[in-house]
């Protein structure tokens, strides 16, 4: 076989994935270091996941609010968590995120404003205060207008349109990545000194999903494969509210914002049913619980007429409803022709994050392959059992940063570029091409939409051992076929070659998935397991860490930091620290 050819750069720093923490590390790694950094994606600058952000963007300002505060932030966040979070991810983000915010603001963010001009917050699902500042309901829009014209300046290569296959290891350490463009097919070799990997989830793994075509895990998939750990893997947040009619955008996101700006939701009896699941925060308790509220009502035969529940914000009148959620009201209007300042529309849950990911240092976001950097929903570690709303956003500017900052030092610490091996770039070629030798072989989104399908019974919203079983069996199945994938026409724009890469790095994660959902015997946050149903204390101490050597996946337990006596103490108030704080003030 004739030898390929590829195209060799050369950088100190590449960075891949192009959303808000891709972004928010390029500036860090870039603006006056001197430094030769690559931002690379595989879609087009501007159109990362992120821009899909609706709700907001959370930082406990207390601009309407005046008690809140870091202590209240890290308190729901490790409440929402259920506990298995990162402590000092959470303590780092809760004391970080508000002059992140500022400094988008100071770099041009325009957002909503109270009638004294401070950033308007907007209440959220399990947030004890309103928190959220926000652009009406097209926050990640403005993030990724914003951080783009910022990275841009800070001098970057930017590098649109190009798939990358493999992270490159030598002795041990990064040595940089390899891919493909996906205009002309032309293979790439980035040599770099560091990599900071900001690839986003994986949400396309499932069928109902708000997840946008980039999610597929390739970041994740590419870091595992050259022995970086994930972690928590079995933790996927499914949002309760996602479009369930028509059904050619089923899963589609209907925001939180919608609730945090009064919606309410109702059964088929018109019973504002959150009062028997969460009577305190009914409609704005945690996302984990309004989801399997709706499941569970549905199940009971008390769902809408297309297996959900009836959401409505049209006493909020009008005016309201369109200035607050100008998305929501368009987006009904075209897509489902309803208006929702005038009826109640239904909902239901929808995948929509994946708290699992890579394993990385609270402080530097390095993960344990030397010279690996990672942030965003790759990352692993802030979150715990279950996101709460807007912190994705922050998480992004907070650790987008560290990354950014970690991978610096690193550099600046005098490693050198490392060698590549020929051989090997020669083998990922040929894998590479190797879909398109085949001429009867698997189709990339048939086994898709089968993955999907595996995924969604077997490992979705509910879950048991006997399923996960069956699931992980199929996927091991489909894991086989992805052997014979086989695809036809040119390597120019050929989404069917690129879906080969998709499923093959998705099937790689969801195998990750279910063996460590079938170890997580226990209901923690958003994973629920009706042959546990119970959250057990002595698996709060434990998250599951995987690795993946020699073609097979290992798997084991590592303990959750024990919390020093300053942040402990917060929970020994019997609430929130702000609300206390609120009442002592006032005694
Ligand atoms: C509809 C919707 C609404 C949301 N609303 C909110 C909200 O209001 N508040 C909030 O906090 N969170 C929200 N989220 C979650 C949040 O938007 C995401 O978690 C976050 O944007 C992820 O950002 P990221 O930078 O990690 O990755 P992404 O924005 O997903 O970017 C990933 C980047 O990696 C690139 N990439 C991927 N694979 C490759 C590859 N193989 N080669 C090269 N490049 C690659 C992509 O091209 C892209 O540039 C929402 C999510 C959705 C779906």
């Amino acid at each position: 076989m004739a030898q390929e050819s590829y195209e060799t750069l050369d950088y100190d720093i590449i960075v891949i994935g192009a959303g808000g923490a891709g972004l928010r590390a390029a500036v860090e790694a870039a603006e006056n270091t001197g430094l030769k950094v690559a931002v690379i994606c595989k879609s087009l600058l501007g159109k990362a996941h992120t821009v899909m952000a609706e709700g907001g963007v959370a930082a406990s300002f207390g601009n309407l609010d005046a008690p809140d505060g870091w202590e209240t932030h890290f308190y729901d966040t490790m409440r929402s968590g259920h506990f298995i979070n990162n402590y000092r991810m959470v303590e780092i983000f809760s004391k970080e995120a508000t002059d992140r915010v500022l400094e988008l603001e100071y770099w041009g963010a325009i957002f909503d404003r109270t009638k004294e001009g401070r950033i308007m917050q907007r209440p959220f699902g399990a947030h004890t205060f309103r928190r959220l500042c926000h652009i009406g309901d097209h926050t990640g829009l403005e993030l990724i207008r914003t951080m783009q014209y910022k990275a841009i300046h800070s001098g970057p290569d930017i590098f649109h349109e190009v798939t990358m296959t493999k992270l490159l290891v030598h002795n041990g350490r990064v040595a940089g990545a390899f891919g493909y463009f996906r205009d002309d097919g032309h293979f790439v070799l980035f040599r770099a000194r560091a990599v900071v990997m900001a690839t986003g989830g994986w949400g396309k793994v499932f069928k109902v999903t708000s997840n946008s075509w980039e999610s597929t895990g390739d970041g994740a998939a590419l870091a595992f494969r050259a022995g970086a750990d994930l972690m928590d893997m079995e933790m996927v947040q499914f949002h309760p509210t996602g479009m369930v009619w028509p059904p050619g955008v089923r899963g589609l996101l209907v925001t939180e914002g919608v609730r945090g700006e009064g919606g309410l939701l109702r059964n088929s009896e018109g019973e504002r049913f959150m009062k028997t699941y969460d009577p305190e925060r009914m409609e704005l308790s945690s996302r984990d619980v309004v989801a399997r509220a709706i499941f569970r009502e549905a199940l009971a035969g008390r769902g809408s007429p297309h297996g959900g529940a009836w959401l409505d914000i049209s006493h909020k009148g009008p005016e309201y409803v369109k200035a607050k959620l100008p998305g929501m009201y368009q987006q009904f209007m075209t897509l489902a022709d309803l208006d929702i300042t005038k009826e109640a529309f239904e909902v239901g849950p929808t995948c929509h994050y994946t708290m699992g990911g890579l394993r990385v240092d609270p402080e530097t976001c390095a993960t344990n392959l030397p010279g690996l950097y990672a942030a965003g929903e790759v990352a692993c570690g802030l979150h715990g059992a279950n996101r709460l709303g807007g912190n994705s956003l922050s998480d992004l500017l907070v650790f987008g940063r560290r990354a950014g900052m970690g991978a610096l030092q690193y550099v600046q610490g005098g490693t050198e570029l490392a060698p590549v091996d020929e051989a090997e770039l020669q083998q990922e070629m040929d894998r590479v091409l190797a879909p398109f030798r085949r001429e009867k072989g698997v189709n990339p989104y048939h086994l898709h939409e089968q993955l999907q399908e595996v995924m969604t019974n077997h490992a979705g919203i509910r879950r048991s051992g006997e399923i996960l079983q069956e699931g992980l069996d199929q996927i091991l199945n489909l894991k086989e076929q992805a052997q014979q994938l086989s695809i036809q026409g040119s390597r120019t724009y050929n989404p069917g070659w690129h879906a080969v890469f998709d499923v093959q790095n998705m099937l790689l994660l969801c195998e990750g998935i279910v063996r460590s959902a079938l170890e997580r015997k226990e209901s923690r946050g958003a994973h629920w397991r009706v042959d546990f149903p119970d959250e057990m204390p002595e698996w709060q101490k434990i998250n599951f860490v995987e690795s993946y050597r020699d073609g097979e996946i290992s798997l084991r337990t590592e303990p959750v930091g024990q919390m020093p006596e300053n942040l402990a103490k917060l929970f020994t108030l019997g609430k929130a620290p702000g609300l206390v704080n609120a009442e002592t003030a006032s005694s």
